[in-house]
């Protein structure tokens, strides 16, 4: 009965996993303060009393029971909204309770919500000074008995007939002693029930250290297994068709940082494993033609490569672009989205499967099982996060040896998320913007200083210049998004009247050709301003377009601001992006604003990122598990993460498959832990 429960409600299911319900929080029994101590500044209090009186008031949903505690020096009001039943029947006027919960006040009353409370117990007040573990538990559980002091009850006697033996050492004795760590069985005792904080802080370093250490082997291994026995295409040569871009047709010098990802693809890909690997670069480092060259090698070798875009315009324009640098070469190149005609598509997929296509370019369109290669060598998918992991492993099908992937994000992700939530894949970095580029100018504009901001918009204009105008996506409903756009779009009219200004729009639920219509008429100059969603977030290049104007700014994540804010500041001009918002913001809000206007850094604005949200909230990473630490966070704990991932690497640098008898406990432990952990492969 209790251990369905348990399993039900916290997922409870062996002794182990009780072990491994860490304690919430510990309390000292012997502190205890009186109820004429708590102030506005009080935040928990552990206080013991009688219960005068107790009452239930209102009805169903809006029911509530009160009791009062009091000793010599005040009385506190108890409240509980839920579990009443239960409360009624452990809660008995006259008895003394020991209290404790977090306080507030109320008609200048203090009060505690949803205290615990149990029953005053003198021979436990008057015992040493120790610290009592409380358990995460739930309502249901409580109702039946099982509240935080039952489960301290019962990992206490789950720990004294557990063993050193039962709890083994899966950290390699080496490490442990040279990092002067408790061991594991210690470590366990001691975080349920520590002798003091000393104790305590010890046996919390050591499982965070554990923690992260676990997951970097885990994940060094897949690596390594990949780079061992995946077997790859490989690209053996460099040949007349990169050489001859390379030399004739690049229309400008690659930064360093371009080169050196160049080379590492190159390396990765000459070997006869899977590359999988991630670039990233911030927003106009460049990334496209890095994607291009890599694929003029697969081509050189004989190979056809995939470069698949998130939405459709940025496919286009990516094709656009390839065509145009490729000018002449024999490079057979085509485009294949959802849009593409009937008639076209037959042509085009019989020259796939003939090879005499060597790229393809296209949305999500090319995973369809028609589109059949003839020799698929290596697919580069853009701003990965929108591909799901279940559409790339369509890709790979298509080909008998699985193709080199190159997942490109201009995203920056943050390094300790990188070594995390993507510390399987190969990764390459390109930290460094062309040179020339101006840095943008951002500002933060509250929506009452609206006019002055559309004046320095119209001088921009009056100067040849381009502006955008985004708004944005409220996911609750489309048709509102489509009203928000559309009210934007009429005010944006109603300060650039017709006859002097052309605007156009673009948003998701436009028929692709009318989008591409409008991108086109932008793009090429012929209007003015170009009002939107989001959509013109990922990937779009218009060089003329120098002001980016965010409306409703405090609604988008920091990523997102950040990549909107990189679709301008691509020309030689001084480019501008104004913050336009509410004029009550919240603190989280605020500090978005704050950062973007204080940097251009996107791997800054990363980890800032990651700071405000936390690691689970970052997109992207959710779905990868490799972030369901229990104790340990990426954010606070990040030097902790690069020492464990040092000493993994060290670990299998001399001992890949951990065969030795001084790995064996780490190797048992991670093989008794098989399928326990939800972290799915990123491709
Ligand atoms: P992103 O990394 O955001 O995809 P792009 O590949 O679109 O960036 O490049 C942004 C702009 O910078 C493009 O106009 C591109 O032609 C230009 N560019 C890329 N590399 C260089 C370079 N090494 N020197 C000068 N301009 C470059
Ligand atoms: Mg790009």
């Amino acid at each position: 009965m209790r251990a369905d429960l348990l399993k039900k409600e916290l997922g409870i299911f062996t002794f182990e996993d009780l072990m491994n319900h860490y304690p919430l929080r510990y309390i000292d029994r012997t502190k205890i303060d009186v109820i004429g101590s708590i102030t506005l500044q009080t935040d928990y209090i552990q206080v013991k009393g009688t219960i005068r009186e107790i009452q239930t008031l209102g009805e169903r949903r809006q029911k509530r029971l009160i009791a009062w505690l009091e000793d010599d020096t005040g009385v506190v009001e108890l409240t509980w909204f839920q579990g009443i039943q239960w409360v009624q029947k452990i809660l008995h006027e006259g008895s003394r309770y020991l209290v404790y919960g977090k306080t507030s006040f109320f008609n200048g009353r203090p009060q505690i919500t949803h205290p615990e409370i149990e029953l005053f117990d003198p021979a436990l007040a008057k015992g040493k000074s120790f610290l009592e573990p409380v358990y995460p538990t739930t309502e249901k559980l409580k109702a039946k008995g099982l509240n935080a002091r039952q489960l301290a009850k019962l990992t206490a006697a789950l720990i004294t007939v557990v063993s050193e033996k039962d709890v083994y050492e899966n950290i390699p004795e080496v490490i442990v002693q040279k990092l002067d760590l408790l061991k594991r069985y210690e470590a366990i005792v001691s975080i349920h029930f520590p002798k003091n904080l000393q104790d305590y802080e010890k046996a919390i370093h050591r499982l965070k250290f554990e923690e992260f250490f676990l997951a970097q082997v885990r994940m060094a291994m897949i690596r390594g297994r990949r780079h061992r026995k995946s077997k790859g295409v490989v690209f053996e040569k460099v040949g007349a068709l990169f050489n001859s871009f390379y030399n004739h047709h690049l229309p400008f010098e690659l930064t360093n940082a371009q080169k050196r990802v160049i080379k590492e693809i190159r390396n990765d890909t000459a070997k006869s494993h899977q590359m999988n690997r991630l670039l990233q670069g911030d927003v106009g480092s460049g990334k496209t033609i890095v994607a291009l060259l890599v694929m003029l090698i697969a081509a050189d070798n004989g190979y056809q490569s995939c470069l698949m875009a998130p939405t459709e315009i940025l496919a286009q324009q990516h094709y656009n672009n390839l065509k145009n640098l490729l000018k002449d070469l024999p490079a057979g190149i085509a485009l294949l989205t959802g849009s593409t005609k009937q008639s076209e598509r037959k042509t085009m997929l019989e020259d796939l499967k003939n090879g005499s296509i060597k790229i393809l370019v296209g949305t999500h369109a090319v995973i369809e099982k028609v589109v059949q290669f003839n020799n698929l060598g290596l697919v580069i998918i853009d701003e990965q996060h929108r591909f799901g992991v279940a559409q790339r492993a369509k890709l790979w099908e298509k080909a008998e040896t699985p193709p080199h992937v190159l997942v490109m994000t201009a995203t920056p992700i943050p390094r300790t998320l990188a070594m995390t939530a993507y510390g399987d894949l190969d990764y390459s970095v390109i930290d460094e913007l062309p040179p020339g580029r101006q840095p943008i100018i951002t500002v933060h504009r509250f929506e009452t200083k609206r006019a002055s901001v559309m004046d320095f918009v119209k001088n921009e204009i009056a100067k040849g210049r381009q502006v955008f105008f985004v708004y944005p996506l409220i996911e609750e409903s489309e048709k509102m998004d489509y009203e928000n756009l559309m009210a934007g779009y009429e005010q944006v009219k109603s300060f650039f009247p017709e006859h002097k200004y052309r605007i156009s729009m673009i948003h998701g639920k436009m028929p692709a050709e009318q989008k591409e219509v409008n991108m086109q008429r932008f793009k090429s100059g012929d209007t003015h301003i170009l009002v939107g969603t989001t959509v013109i977030e990922v990937g779009i290049d218009v060089p003329n377009a120098s002001v980016m104007v965010i409306e409703s700014a405090e609604k988008f994540g920091l990523s997102q601001l950040h990549q909107l804010r990189g679709r301008v500041g691509r020309g030689g001009d001084k480019s501008y992006c104004v913050l336009l918002s509410a004029y009550k913001l919240g603190e989280e809000a605020k500090a978005r604003l704050k950062i973007m206007c204080a940097t251009n850094d996107g791997f800054k604005i990363a980890e800032k990122d990651l700071e405000l949200r936390g690691p689970g909230e970052i997109e992207g990473t959710k779905q990868s598990g490799m972030l369901n630490f229990k104790l340990a966070n990426i954010v606070n704990d990040k030097d902790l993460l690069s020492i464990a991932k040092f000493y993994a690497e060290t670990v299998l640098k001399e001992d890949e498959e951990l065969v030795q008898p001084g790995h064996s406990g780490l190797k048992n432990y991670l093989f008794s832990q098989k399928g326990k952990t939800a972290w799915s492969k990123i491709s």
